[in-house]
């Protein structure tokens, strides 16, 4: 069965005009969807039975179901597991910031990239997620909460571009003027460093941020905690980093995950700026949210602090990544392994 929600504005006129239905019906069906965020067709009053009883016997409307939200007493941040329509569980994230509200959501049922730190490669990779299931988690978050939504990462479970045709599909649809409308410059994508994906982005035209999870300045040390540096090396990887900078005109992000005795000694400050400088990347340091199963541990905040003082010392743009949300499993995986577990 088609599925719906992830069909594009043009992709819907076309499919409406196959069953006899004018323009216009297509327009209100994607405003339905996209703007009032309906749950089913039953919902879309003005569209004519007829019409929706043909759209349940040829098109799935694809939804989610929440099976948990933990909201922490800390910082407000709210974190929702939900079910897909086959039962596969994704964890999705809402946090409060000065500049607006921002959604953390999942590209994928598990993940199959391997990161020695993270919660989420655990158990592999089930699926990828459908562009429909990718919006879903914020637009039930939107429905759930009743709070706007400004600003989308997609840094859940899942490495975005190893399901790259439904991550674009999801940035046209959430940035669509007759959808949500949100700005693709409130859309931050990121990848642990899918080399050909990274430039076959940059090509797109979008205005999205690319984040680059690199933690690490030299191939042997990232070697030791992604398995994607064996693929591919630092070297390809800015150069990559670079053409996405050079192409789109959009700073990029660079994500260090700081681990205590494995990438916080000074050489690797010097390394890291020795990268970061120049493409003019970002820099968020991210002390690592320690995994029970994975026995790495942070290194102390007055240390986290001298990294950061050094790399701005070097000219480096630099800022210390806010934990928010530690007392609901707020480290990536945590909440759906719990319940994988259970
Ligand atoms: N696959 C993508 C996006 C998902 S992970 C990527 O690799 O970027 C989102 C970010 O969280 C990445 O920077 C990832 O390296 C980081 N991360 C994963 N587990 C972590 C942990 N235990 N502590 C801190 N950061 C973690």
């Amino acid at each position: 069965m088609t599925d719906i929600k992830s069909m594009t504005g043009e992709e819907l006129e076309a499919a409406l005009r196959e069953m006899g239905l004018p323009r216009y019906r297509a327009d209100q069906l994607f405003h339905w969807m996209h703007v009032s965020l309906a749950r089913d067709y039953e919902e879309m009053r003005n569209l004519p039975a007829a019409m929706k009883e043909m759209l349940r016997r040829t098109c799935e409307y694809r939804t989610v179901r929440m099976e948990d939200r933990q909201i922490s007493a800390a910082d407000g941040t709210q974190k929702f597991l939900f079910a897909l329509p086959d039962g596969n569980l994704v964890e999705s994230v809402f946090m409060r910031y000065h500049f607006g509200n921002s959604v953390c959501i999942s590209s994928q049922v598990g993940c199959r990239m391997g990161c020695r730190f993270c919660a989420s490669t655990l158990n592999g990779w089930e699926r990828n997620l459908t562009p429909s299931e990718m919006l879903e988690q914020v637009y039930e978050i939107r429905r759930v909460t009743g709070e706007k939504v400004s600003h989308v990462v997609v840094m859940g479970t899942g490495e975005p571009l190893d399901n790259y045709d439904a991550l674009v599909r999801f940035i046209r649809l959430i940035s669509d003027p007759k959808g949500m409308a949100l700005s693709q410059r409130n859309i931050t994508v990121s990848t642990c460093g899918i080399v050909p994906c990274i430039r076959e982005l940059a090509r797109e035209k979008l205005q999205i941020t690319l984040a680059l999870s690199l933690h690490a300045a030299t191939d042997r040390q990232r070697r030791e905690i992604m398995p994607v540096a064996g693929q591919y090396s630092i070297a390809e990887t800015m150069e990559a980093m670079r053409f996405y900078y050079e192409t789109t005109g959009r700073q990029v992000t660079f994500e260090y995950t700081l681990i205590r005795g494995v990438n916080d000694a000074s050489a690797d400050v010097e390394g890291l700026a020795g990268l970061a400088l120049p493409v003019r990347a970002h820099v968020n340091l991210i002390p690592v949210n320690p995994v029970r199963e994975r026995g790495y541990a942070q290194t102390e905040a007055g240390a986290v602090q001298a990294f950061k003082n050094k790399l701005e010392k070097s000219g480096v743009n630099v800022t210390i990544r806010r934990e928010m949300g530690r007392d609901i499993d707020g480290a990536c995986g945590q909440l759906r392994r719990r319940h994988i577990l259970s």
